[in-house]
Formats: C-alpha cells, structure tokens, sequence
C-alpha cells in the first residue's frame, strides 16, 4: 500500500479508535497484495476481516499471530497509542512516561510495552552501511555515572559505525559487544558495512587485518583530545546515545538490555531527518508485524 499514516493525534485518535481498524491496518502493512500464508506461501479466504484460512493448508491465521503484537493482553487501540507516543516524541518516552500518557495500570506493563516496540525497531535483513564509515568502541556505565552496587561498577562496551555524508553523518549502526578482540569487532564490520567500503578507525590493533574493505587507519600522534577530531561522527554519535540515553532514561539502563536502547537510538537518528512523525509510526507499525513475536520471559528476568 501507499505509505499511509496518520498525521496528527488527532487523526490517530479518530482513525484507530476501535480494535477492528487497527487490525485492518495491521493487516493491509503486513500482507499489501493480498493473505499470504506464512505456513505454506498459500493464499487464503478470509473468514473474519482479521482471520484468514489457507486454501492451501487449511491454516488459519491472525493478522497477530507471528507478530510482536501476538497473546498480548493490551487492546490493539493501546498499542497504536503506544507506537504514536513513541514516535511522535523527538527524544522518545520512557516507560513511566508512557504509563502515565496511556493510563496504564501498572509500570511493569508500560516497561514490557516499549521493550517489545523497541524489538521491532530493527528491520529484519535492513541493508549496511557503504561509503566512508567510521567506526570506534565505546563505554556505557561505571563510576561516570553513579555506581549503585557491584553490578553497574562494569562498563559496557558499545561499537560504533558511521557513515559519512560529505562533512555529515549519514546513517549508523551500534551494537553492545562483549570485548574488543578481533573477532567481535571483524564481525561487526562484515555485518553492519558493506564490503569495499572505507573503514576509518584508530589504531587499535585488533581492527588490523581487515579482509574484503579499505582501511584506512587515523593513528593518535598528540594529546589524547585528538581522539575527538580523528574519528569526528562516531564521537557526536556517542555524545548524542549519552545524552539520550540520561536525559530521556534517566540514565537508568541495565546492561542486559543496552541492545534494545541501543536499537531505538539508531532508529530514531537514522530518521532524524524525516519531515513527518507520522512517517516513522508508519514504520514501526509495519516493521512490528514483521519481526517475530517477543516473550515476556525473554525481556523480564531483570527490570532496571
Ligand atoms: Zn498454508
């Protein structure tokens, strides 16, 4: 379908105020030229304006089901919200920001809620980066930030790409790694950069050795200021995840989920420059009935 989406709350409100709109939105985002059965590839009759059987398999299938949206126990119209909240916002909304817009019951909910829309931040098989990318680790946590017992005392490492884009910043990608050996940051770069790009790095050693791109090295001959001005965008991108990252979350981010953080930063900054908020609740909606389904479990065993 056309890109459509709301443009204002208003025409959100209005639009999606009942759970049978959403779904047939839903529906028309994950299956534009008609049902296909994710079973078998068949098509399908529909049975209800959000149920289909295959006249293949015999298969029924919800516009939910496969989706991050499927066994929640939140109406579809508190989800629109919540996509609409998350993306009308510049800087985004934390979860007890979005508790309270919503009226939600409990923070638990509101937290688990925008952990999922997160989920659905990253487009499964999105494309890499190309061109001139720049690419440098560094540190989320520790002392800087306040300790508050043994477990925030660890900093977490994060890496960093950017694109250039002439004197700009193009698009970026960020990953939280587990160490900075040659194997994780290769296979970051093989990843996240097309090969034959220009990868600029400093001279770290473990970036030596770098198979299939141009590298092209910017070794530190000064004061360690310099670090700032040889490796330009990844330090603004740093920079930005920081204050994001403290201004908008307090600050209150666990290890354990830096990823999912990490993925809303790079979906918001790789659409900064796009002139409708409506636009970007259009790509959530669409990437949410693409990405699988996200247990609960799988995000809860440890709440910030
Ligand atoms: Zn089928």
């Amino acid at each position: 379908m056309a890109e459509d989406y709301p443009r204002t709350q208003l025409e959100m409100e209005r639009r999606f105020s009942g759970g049978a709109e959403c779904r047939a939105y839903l529906s028309a985002l994950r299956w534009p030229q008609g049902f296909v059965c994710p079973l078998c590839g068949g098509l399908g009759l529909a049975i209800r304006r959000d149920l289909w059987r295959c006249v293949n398999c015999g298969r029924e299938t919800s516009v939910m089901a496969g989706t991050i949206f499927q066994d929640s126990k939140l109406p579809l119209t508190v989800w629109f919200r919540a996509m609409w909240h998350v993306t009308s916002q510049k800087s985004g909304v934390s979860a007890l920001g979005l508790q309270r817009v919503l009226g939600l019951g409990s923070y638990t909910t509101a937290w688990a809620l925008l952990h999922k829309l997160r989920r659905a931040m990253v487009r499964p098989g999105r494309e890499r980066l190309g061109g001139v990318v720049e690419v440098d680790e560094a540190y989320w946590g520790g002392e800087e930030f306040g300790v508050r017992g043994r477990q925030s005392l660890d900093k977490a490492l994060i890496i960093v790409a950017a694109e250039a884009d002439q004197t700009g910043i193009g698009r970026i990608r960020l990953r939280h790694i587990p160490d900075t050996s040659r194997a994780t940051l290769h296979g970051f770069i093989h990843q996240s950069i097309e090969p034959g790009s220009t990868i600029v790095t400093d001279g770290l050693p473990s970036y030596l050795k770098l198979e299939g791109y141009v590298h092209d090295r910017h070794i530190q001959k000064h004061q360690p200021s310099d670090t700032e001005h040889l490796l330009p965008r990844v330090h603004r991108v740093i920079s930005l995840l920081k204050r994001w990252l403290l201004g908008t979350h307090q600050g209150a981010v666990a290890h354990e989920h830096l990823e999912d953080y990490l993925n809303e930063f790079t979906f918001r900054f790789n659409r900064r420059k796009s002139a409708s908020r409506g636009k970007l609740f259009y790509r959530l909606a669409q990437q949410a009935v693409e990405v699988s389904p996200v247990p609960f479990a799988s995000i809860s065993h440890h709440k910030p």
